[in-house]
């Protein structure tokens, strides 16, 4: 089962299973509601999807002609896309709890990424935020 909730809690969802691959998605709309660098999404059947709680607080917006955006009024989490002509829902998986059990297989959209975002193993990893002076603001002592 795979569980995802909006940051104030409020909207949540269940999902039998995922029934399509994890992309990472990079076009200007999902990069602008996301206030992100990519969104992570996976396709999921109507059939295998169900709100859980929070139905008064799921706001839409229609994103392109057809396609509507479903986040949380309360927090602003966005937390499914679905396009109304097809079968699935899409998840925004940064509102995931749970582990899907499959890896991202591609990047989708790439041609929106911007030019600062680059990716590479030579970047270093932190398990958690560094304390690090890497994170300080350039020029800032603190
Ligand atoms: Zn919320
Ligand atoms: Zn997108």
């Amino acid at each position: 089962m795979i569980l995802g909730s909006c940051a104030c809690g409020k909207v949540a969802y269940e999902a039998d299973q995922l029934d399509g691959p994890i992309c990472h998605c990079h076009c200007k709309t999902c990069r602008s509601v996301h206030a992100s660098s990519y969104s992570s999404t996976a396709r999921v059947y109507r059939e295998h999807f169900r709100w859980l709680r929070g139905h008064a607080l799921i706001r839409n917006f229609e994103s392109s002609p057809g396609k509507r955006r479903h986040f949380c009024r309360a927090c602003g989490t966005h937390l499914i896309a679905e396009w109304s002509h097809l079968a699935y829902v899409i998840l925004r998986m940064g509102a995931v709890d749970s582990d899907p059990g499959v890896m991202p297989s591609t990047h989708i959209w790439y041609s929106h990424s911007p030019s600062w975002l680059r990716y590479g193993e030579e970047l270093p990893h932190y398990s958690k935020g560094p304390k690090s002076a890497l994170m300080r603001p350039h020029g800032s002592k603190r």
